[in-house]
């Protein structure tokens, strides 16, 4: 019998326009013999609207934003669950696609436990620590994993004490800083400071996205990304190399210049290899990741390596990081689909 699949992506995110480039990859590489193909899509306002069941692969994004004519289930969220005629819809798997927050956050994988459905990727501990840049850390720390000095406020505290903060990035941390939000990816909100003013500035931006704050001492290093596959037994990729042309691997050197290398797999010494492979696997025990991470390193000119972070649900179109990742250690795309797809129905069962 078809596995039913339920692809869910779009999203109240900033991060909505990416989520939706893969998801046509995804209906490109499923094999339609195999799965009844439903799509979710999430408005940007945040409202979720079911289409019929796909007959073969989506051609544009357009066709999975479903036009005016389409059929729209909307309202209640959990009228994903239901079909036009009224009978619901029995889903194998849900496939969440979305990134960063309401997606990639635990908030929805919530949704879906609450549900009982079975569902790709992380559960809602590790997707919730993935998701805060701070908790990440904090366990990364405990776990012994190195990392680059930082610190971190919530906005309250900048309205009251932005002289305290100020003085404690310097004192703390070496020019130049990374000022990022909390809870974002791609790269969004993060700006680079070489002095206070800039720093002020920085931090005023990344305060638009989100209440908490990170600072991170900036690091002149390579950056070098693993993919992680598996549940309790995850296996590790060969690591990839990200070679920005822009002061930094920003939202538009990711997704709209095209000028950034992926160099895969990345000249390392083999210890190096082994260390950062090792790395990715205590980084995802760290969080007790399931399904998948990216795990995101420095390499400096010693070969010292630190990592930056985990993303739990990484870009995922064909020419992203991880998807590649795999293909340069023998796990095709629509090989990775499926692989994801079995180890969300046996963690299911295992928690039955
Ligand atoms: P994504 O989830 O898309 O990987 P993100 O929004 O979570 O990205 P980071 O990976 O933390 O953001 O940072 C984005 C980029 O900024 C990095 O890939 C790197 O180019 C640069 N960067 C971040 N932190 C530092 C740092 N401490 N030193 C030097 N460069 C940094
Ligand atoms: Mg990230
Ligand atoms: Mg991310
Ligand atoms: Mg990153």
């Amino acid at each position: 019998m078809k596995k039913r699949i339920g692809l869910l992506y779009g999203g109240k995110s900033a991060e909505h326009e990416v989520s939706l480039s893969t998801a046509r990859a995804v209906t490109g590489a499923l094999n339609f013999e195999e799965y009844e193909v439903y799509p979710i899509f999430i408005t940007l306002e945040g409202e979720w609207r079911r289409g019929e069941r796909l007959q073969k692969p989506a051609s544009t994004i357009e066709e999975l934003q479903f036009g005016d004519d389409a059929t729209i289930l909307e309202n209640n969220i959990t009228n994903f669950l239901i079909d036009k005629d009224g009978k619901s819809v029995q889903f194998d798997v849900i496939f969440p696609l979305l990134h960063g927050t309401n997606g990639e956050d635990g908030t929805v994988q919530g949704l879906l436990e609450v549900l009982n459905l079975p569902y790709v990727g992380n559960g809602v501990l590790a997707s919730a620590t993935g998701m805060d840049k701070v908790v990440m850390k904090q366990l990364f720390e405990i776990a012994g994993l190195p990392q680059v000095p930082y610190t971190y406020f919530i906005r309250s505290e900048w309205a009251n004490e932005q002289e305290a903060i100020l003085a404690r990035c310097e004192e703390k941390l070496e020019w130049p800083l990374f000022v990022k939000p909390a809870n974002l990816g791609s790269s969004v909100g993060i700006n680079k400071a070489t002095n206070r003013e800039e720093l002020v500035k920085a931090i005023e931006i990344a305060l638009q996205y989100d209440r908490k704050i990170v600072i991170e001492q900036g690091i002149v290093a390579r950056e070098i990304e693993l993919a992680v596959l598996g549940n309790d037994f995850p296996e590790v990729s060969v690591p990839g190399e990200i070679k920005p042309v822009t002061e930094f691997y920003d939202y538009d050197s990711k997704y709209k210049d095209g000028s950034t290398a992926l160099i895969i797999p990345a000249e390392l010494p083999t210890e190096t290899v082994s260390s950062l492979q090792e790395l990715a696997k205590r980084s995802f025990k760290a969080i007790d990741g399931s399904g998948l991470v990216r795990a995101d390193f420095f390499v400096t000119a010693d070969n010292s390596i630190y990592i930056n972070e985990v993303n739990t649900m990484p870009g995922f179109t064909p020419v992203s990081m991880y998807p590649l990742l795999w293909q340069h250690t023998n796990v095709s795309y629509p090989e990775l689909i499926n692989r994801l797809i079995t180890l969300a129905i046996e963690r299911f069962e295992e928690k039955q």
